[in-house]
């Protein structure tokens, strides 16, 4: 039996434009400090970073990582993290993915992938433990994703693939693994752009064991009883999946409602995850292996399908003014088929829906009319049209027409699902985070709204909170397990757990840095330590966390960013939501100030030299 114990360090590199491959090793010091998937890919890409691109030239690379506990059967281990440069921000883009080809690579062998220039012709990769073969795409170039899945699924189970949308460089394409994305930031496009169709890991021989396997076996029973007998991943997500958030974020305001005029509707109801549940009889649907299980398959006008998640339900939904979850189950499918990410499609309409109100962009597209949303979708797919203009994405589109004061991205990616107004931890964490407008960098919003556990209202500690979670997160998105454990993970401690829900709040509103370094994270390092057998303090894991940040923005810094893109959109800065009477509104100079400093970075949001130094990074 051939085996791979923690890590094998091995990184296949691939040139589509020679047709050649290299197989190398991972420095050891460079997992030690940057952990494994997200915080080790960017390391890889800082290696090769190609500076100031075009995202589309054969000059831009992709690296794909699989998690360093995936194949080990953690709880929701099935995830890998992906790297390039975002052809919808110009800047670093990343994203995570539940589908199985980062298990058949890491069961290959193969710990990193970095694939690089352009193929002459539509291609598709299979690899198997010896390398790659290239092979002709010509029969499925153009085909959908599903079709596509298909026809590959002959080579192996773990595929990636993209359909018409990332062949036509649509801005937002993402790519699909079975049924479960590389959603964010434009991956399908820079696919697309290389005449990748799609990638095939063979099923592959390698046995995945950790180092320490009696350490390890007591870490992963602990996790899986903490997931199981907490109330969000044991309950709300497992029977509802996260568009039970809906019951939260909506009566407080903070759900986005026809283009972030307002973050309340009373029919937004009809979107949660429970009505889903109870109209479409629900059934798993998940990334694997996974023990929360918040995704969810159902009957949907007579056809099994996807039920939509939160972030679709918001930005297909709510945000365009449409309350029928059944349409929207029917465009997710759609946007599936097509290689679409619904976030930052959601929001493309929503701007061009008030556009048109406004008569700077003319169309047929209106708040709460559904009869040309799937006829839209498939003109962008296939750049038709209309469709070729709303391909671009909210930020070029008001760059082009004008209406910039109610286009909602950062730093050119739409913003996700939680109007920030109702949440000023979580404006700071859109602000800041590396990708654009994304609520998975920090989620503050999720102590703030979810949980009650912060004064939405307040910036006290917000900066400390963002901070805490970013690189948190980052090392969570480095192991690689499910962000949604946190929800589990972290409340287990007997002060969080036994402390009265009033007094917990008023600790961790007021004594932001005591209720910090409270917080317990010690499975996610020890699942680390037990897979690697690499004994690293807790605090050197935490600085993982850290220098990965410190160094996504480095590079996003080297590409161009600063201070003047940490900024909010105009609307959610100057103007309240329609249904806030007490119209509050983030004060996000004076957080970003104190985030700056407290970060290390200096006025102009650049990481100093000190800080790169003391990180290591450079
Ligand atoms: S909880 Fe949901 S997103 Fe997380 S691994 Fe499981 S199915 Fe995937």
């Amino acid at each position: 039996m051939k085996v791979v114990e923690g890590f094998s360090n091995k990184l296949l590199t691939i040139d589509l434009t020679n047709k050649s491959f290299e197989i190398s090793q991972i420095p050891m010091e460079d997992r030690i400090k940057y952990l494994g998937a997200k915080g080790l890919g960017l390391k890889l890409f800082y290696d090769n970073f190609p500076g100031k691109i075009d995202p589309l030239s054969p000059e831009n690379i992709i690296v794909i990582m699989p998690g360093i506990l995936m194949g080990t059967n953690a709880p929701c281990s099935g995830r890998f993290h992906a790297i390039t440069i975002s052809p919808l921000t110009g800047i670093i883009g990343t994203s995570s993915c539940g589908g199985p080809f980062g298990m058949s690579l890491k069961k290959n062998g193969f710990d990193a992938l970095i694939i690089k220039g352009k193929a002459e012709n539509p291609t598709f990769l299979v690899i198997d433990e010896k390398g790659v073969t290239f092979e002709s795409a010509s029969e499925i170039w153009g085909k959908d994703t599903h079709h596509t899945q298909d026809y590959l699924s002959k080579y192996g189970d773990g595929i990636l693939a993209i359909g018409p949308a990332g062949e036509h460089l649509v801005r937002y394409a993402n790519v699909i693994s079975r049924h479960r994305f590389l959603g964010r930031c434009g991956f399908g496009a820079v696919f697309g752009s290389k005449n990748l169709k799609g990638i095939v890991a063979k099923k592959g021989e390698y046995k995945i064991l950790p180092k320490n396997k009696v350490l390890f076996d007591k870490l992963r029973k602990k996790g899986l009883n903490y997931i199981n007998r907490n109330q969000f991943t044991a309950y709300n997500y497992r029977n509802y999946g996260t568009s039970s958030n809906v019951n939260f974020t909506n009566p407080k305001g903070a759900m986005p409602a026809y283009n972030f005029r307002d973050g309340y509707d009373p029919q937004s109801v009809n979107l949660s995850g429970e009505k889903m549940a109870e109209l479409f009889h629900s059934k798993h649907h998940t990334c694997k292996p996974c023990s929360i299980l918040c995704g969810h398959k159902g009957i949907i006008n007579g056809k099994e399908m996807a039920i939509p998640e939160y972030e679709t339900v918001t930005l297909l939904g709510s945000n365009l003014g449409i309350f029928d979850p059944a349409k929207i189950a029917e465009w997710n499918d759609l946007c599936s088929k097509m290689g679409l990410d619904t976030i930052s499609l959601g929001g493309t309409l929503a701007w061009a829906m008030e556009a048109n109100e406004k008569g700077i962009f003319k169309s047929e597209l209106t708040f709460g009319k559904e009869d040309n949303i799937a006829d839209t979708i498939l003109k962008i797919a296939h750049r038709v049209d209309i469709g070729d203009k709303l391909a671009e994405g909210v930020k070029r589109l008001a760059e082009e027409h004008g209406g910039n004061e109610f286009a909602i991205h950062i730093k050119g990616l739409e913003i996700s699902g939680y109007d920030p107004r109702a949440a000023f931890g979580q404006a700071l964490s859109f602000a800041t985070a590396n990708r654009g407008g994304c609520h998975l960098s920090a989620y503050p919003v999720g102590l703030e709204i979810i949980f009650d556990l912060l004064n939405p209202y307040s910036e006290k500690g917000k900066a400390d909170y963002t901070i805490f979670f970013e690189n948190l997160f980052n090392c969570i998105n480095s192991l690689q397990t499910c962000l949604f454990t946190a929800f589990a993970y972290l409340f287990e401690a007997p002060l969080t757990k036994y402390t009265p829900h009033f007094l917990l709040k008023f600790i961790m509103t007021n004594f932001p840095k005591i209720a910090i370094s409270l917080v317990d994270f010690s499975l996610y390092h020890k699942m680390w330590v037990a897979v690697t057998g690499l004994n690293i303090t807790a605090k050197e894991f935490i600085t993982a966390g850290e220098r990965i940040h410190v160094l996504e923005r480095y590079m996003n810094c080297l590409l161009g960013v600063s201070r003047n893109d940490d900024i909010l959109p105009a609307r959610l800065i100057s103007k309240s939501r329609q249904s806030d009477k007490k119209q509050k509104l983030p004060p996000i100079d004076k957080m970003l100030k104190a985030y700056y400093k407290k970060r290390g970075y200096d006025k102009n949001g650049k990481p100093t030299e000190k800080l790169l130094k003391k990180l290591q990074i450079i």
